[in-house]
């Protein structure tokens, strides 16, 4: 099956010589064509060019996309979209006033939503999960990086990630599976934390690496979570068992967790509300690229991850939704596009770059995902008829999207 795309008023994030990331500066220049064609051969990307360019050539289906915008597929490299139930009950209570972590102290918050999580069977869970992973891919999204921690107990873990595992069966999209048992110490160990953590080193990562249910390893490096010591810890028992370590670090504390994933190798550092300037300097000539969750920011009222600052001291920026039930009940990468530019005073070009080929590079996708480049998987977003690029964050909470192309299928 070969489908081209002609008159494509610009076509985005355009590169003959892939790369794995754009850190810093070069974070400004978002490669284009303007009056551009694309060729989709099977699921591949198979050509592009300017449409004085292009070849003749018979194609199966020819979309005109006069007025359009074409870019890859959002790369969302940090969701929590396998969760049972909601917390709207939390969200009203924090408008009357209570914080994050009050509910979290009266047994809410992660707790809560562990209670429901272990109460589900594994088809219901899978039933609320896929609606939900179905909704993010027609808003746009082509690869998902999805968390457990919401079981906190060994057989609610694993429950949590066969459905990560059945979904990504289920769905054309890269699902990539990472295990987050010490995202919060669980009721029943309340007195017994380190009875909690010798459980997941001990009982959860083995029985997680022999299914081979995750690739990554997370922690909730916070105070009133997980300290440096205890993070350090399961990143070791992980990495024992080929785990890679991808982990929170920074929302409400900088206790030393920035420096730990770099100590680590981590692939990357979420969060990262609260950075001082050494966690910068930490990141600094590293492999492991921060990812921002302005969503998150947006929905606790709490400060943006200072991504300006970042990128100007030469770092990488991934962008990711957060997707969980507590503090970012929303999947969509559009939103989280628009609020870089809009609060953390990010340009369209660093923030479309950030949720594309950084986001691939933080799910280990570079190779295949998240640029338009010979060979690459033909997972692509065509817009409605926009002004231009910058439109799409500029007019924000519109949906802007026509269709959306996985493996070369219109969705
Ligand atoms: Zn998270």
């Amino acid at each position: 099956m070969k489908i081209l795309i002609k008159n494509i008023k610009q076509l985005l994030q355009v590169r003959d010589n892939p790369v794995q990331k754009v850190s810093g500066a070069d974070m400004r220049s978002l490669p284009l064509l303007e009056d551009a064609f694309l060729l989709v051969e099977g699921d591949r990307i198979a050509d592009y060019g300017k449409m004085t360019d292009l070849p003749d050539t018979q194609a199966d289906e020819v979309i005109d996309a006069s007025g359009r915008v074409v870019l890859p597929t959002w790369c969302d490299s940090h969701t929590h979209i396998v969760y049972a139930g909601n917390r709207e009950q939390e969200f009203v209570d924090r408008i009357n006033g209570l914080t994050y972590e009050e509910i979290a102290n009266r047994g809410g918050g992660i707790l809560n939503s562990a209670k429901k999580l272990q109460d589900t069977p594994e088809d219901e869970l899978y039933e609320q999960s896929a609606k939900r992973l179905e909704e993010v891919i027609a808003l746009g999204t082509g690869a998902v990086e999805i968390k457990s921690g919401y079981g906190l107990t060994a057989d609610a873990e694993l429950k949590m990630l066969r459905v990560v595992k059945k979904l990504r069966a289920h769905y054309g999209i890269p699902v990539k599976a990472t295990f987050l048992g010490a995202h919060a110490i669980p009721a029943a160990y309340k007195s017994d934390r380190e009875g909690y953590i010798d459980l997941i080193i001990n009982e959860m990562i083995p029985a997680v690496a022999q299914e081979g249910l995750a690739e990554y390893v997370d922690v909730f490096c916070e105070k009133g979570y997980f300290t440096t010591e205890e993070t350090e810890a399961i990143l070791e028992a992980g990495k024992a068992f080929g785990l890679i370590p991808k982990i929170h670090v920074n929302q409400f504390h900088a206790i030393g967790g920035v420096q730990t994933g770099v100590k680590y190798n981590a692939l990357s550092v979420d969060h990262l509300e609260v950075m001082r300037d050494e966690d910068i300097e930490a990141l600094k000539g590293t492999e492991t690229i921060p990812v921002a969750l302005p969503s998150c920011s947006y929905f606790l009222s709490i400060p943006y991850t200072p991504a300006r600052q970042m990128i100007d001291a030469g770092l990488p920026l991934a962008l990711a939704t957060d997707y969980n039930p507590g503090s970012t009940p929303s999947g969509n990468m559009n939103f989280v596009v628009a609020t870089a530019c809009i609060k953390m005073k990010i340009t369209p070009e660093e923030a479309i770059n950030a949720a594309t080929i950084n986001g691939a590079y933080a799910m280990g996708l570079s190779d295949t995902h998240g640029s338009i480049s010979r060979g690459k998987k033909a997972n692509l977003i065509i817009t409605k008829e926009v002004p231009g690029y910058a439109y799409l964050p500029y007019a924000f909470g519109s949906n802007h999207i026509e269709q959306v192309m996985i493996n070369g299928n219109i969705n």
